[in-house]
């Protein structure tokens, strides 16, 4: 069987490997036009989907031994590790390591890549030569297949973020697992470097005052204790989460942001991506697939724009919470589980606040 995988980003990555371990004989191929990985961006990936991954990979992201605490933060104690993986059960991974040993297994169970930027023709030409079964446009939010397959996307009633780069001399790469959580108004990442970057989700009104920028930067920073910061630099931005009206045609599927893009806040993008797959791989060989696919496609959709509401609604319930647990109990609690105590009170809370 032959598979064309376009895209070899984390959800055309996934699909393969998943795909390749269902069917070890089946010939697959993935055009991706990048010959580097380098996002530094933080994926919380959830539990369910990272355990499907191959043992190599997840070792080499995690360790497969022991518990499997992130096996690259070393200036965190082992407590304040897992105690925010036990939390939630879920990883917080950067993007190109994901990426980059996702490919590397893939590479070594004999799937091939070409490095190539497809455009429309070129896939259809591919695609006649090729002959594949079928087609898996893993291509990103701007897809080139959901073009050739003659799709609109349907975009939500647009949302509002900021984002705000700077240099420090704090060792943020020691805070990154803690820095990705989804629950409140703002997302740090960290890089291998010393740069740092801090989304924040803003309201229309602040995306509208030009005045208030230097003061929600500002706010960002001191939320994550960085008070050395230099070389700040902030933007705003429109964020445009949709759905594509057609998600497959014939052998051709959409999978991940080419068919479903979401508000980056909900932390659902890639496992939304890693979803469809599993229901492609659970179901692939089945009757009109492509129908039942869309209906699945709409339902997640649908709980991607629960999700979206959900963020506010949580932020506000855990501030109120936040709000009456005593601080001083707080801080000990957060000491005692070797939790970084240069994190504000408001972030300490959100990691101690169930064990209280
Ligand atoms: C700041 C930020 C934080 C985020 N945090 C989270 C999070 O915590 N959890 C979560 O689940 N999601 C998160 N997301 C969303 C997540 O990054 C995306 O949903 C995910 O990357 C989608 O994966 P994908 O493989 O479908 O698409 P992409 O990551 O866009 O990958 C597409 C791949 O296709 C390749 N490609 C594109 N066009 C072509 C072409 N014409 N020819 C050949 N190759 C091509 C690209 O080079 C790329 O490798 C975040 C996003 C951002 C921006």
């Amino acid at each position: 069987m032959k598979i064309l995988v376009i895209g070899g980003g984390p959800v055309g990555l996934y699909c393969s490997l998943r795909f390749k371990m269902k069917y070890p004989s089946s010939d697959i191929t993935i055009v991706e036009k990048r010959s580097k990985y380098t996002r530094d961006q933080i994926l919380l990936v959830k539990r369910p989907f990272f355990s499907k991954l191959p043992k190599n990979v997840r070792g080499e992201l995690w360790g497969v031994q022991k518990k499997g605490c992130y096996i690259d933060a070393p200036p965190l104690t082992k407590n304040a590790r897992c105690l925010y993986r036990s939390k939630d059960l879920n990883m917080s991974i950067r993007t190109a390591d994901l990426e980059i040993s996702m490919r590397n297994e893939a590479n070594k169970m004999g799937i091939e890549f070409i490095e190539m930027e497809i455009t429309e023709d070129s896939f259809k030409e591919l695609y006649r030569e090729y002959k594949p079964k079928f087609v898996f446009g893993c291509d990103g939010a701007n897809s080139v297949v959901a073009k050739v397959l003659n799709t609109e996307k349907k975009v939500e009633p647009t949302f509002y973020g900021m984002g705000v780069t700077f240099r420090t001399d704090t060792p943020i790469q020691k805070t990154k697992s803690l820095l990705s959580s989804p629950q409140h108004r703002y997302r740090g990442f960290s890089s291998q470097t010393k740069d740092g970057y801090v989304g924040i989700n803003i309201s229309k009104k602040e995306f509208e005052d030009t005045k208030n920028v230097e003061n929600l930067a500002k706010n960002a920073l001191k939320f994550y204790g960085f008070d050395d910061t230099k070389d700040i630099k902030t933007w705003k931005f429109e964020i445009n989460p949709g759905v594509v009206d057609k998600v497959c045609k014939g052998k051709i599927y959409l999978i991940g942001d080419s068919a479903l893009t979401t508000h980056y806040f909900t932390a659902s993008g890639v496992n939304m991506g890693f979803e469809c797959v599993d229901y492609l791989y659970d179901n692939i060989s089945k009757k009109d697939m492509c129908k039942n696919y869309k209906k699945f496609i709409i339902s997640l959709h649908d709980l991607s724009s629960q999700a979206i509401e959900n963020v506010d609604l949580k932020h506000k319930k855990t501030l109120a919470k936040c709000n009456k647990l005593d601080k001083k109990k707080v801080k000990e609690m957060s000491i005692t589980k070797g939790i970084t105590t240069h994190l504000p009170f408001k972030e300490l809370c959100y990691l101690v606040k169930d064990m209280l």
